[in-house]
């Protein structure tokens, strides 16, 4: 899929962060969906295998 949704990308193990208050999350079930905080989608900072 060309979906570059953010966050959508993220499998286990990786790592997201909320560039708005700065709390940061592992994934540890990847749902294939988008992960918000504070209104705004997570970035991903690291992709987990
Ligand atoms: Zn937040």
């Amino acid at each position: 899929m060309s979906d570059t949704t953010p966050g959508a990308e993220a499998t286990n193990g990786s790592r997201l962060r909320c560039n708005e208050c700065k709390s940061e999350a592992i994934v540890t079930t990847a749902g294939g969906s988008s992960l918000a905080c504070c209104g705004v989608a997570l970035e991903v900072i690291f992709v987990g295998g």
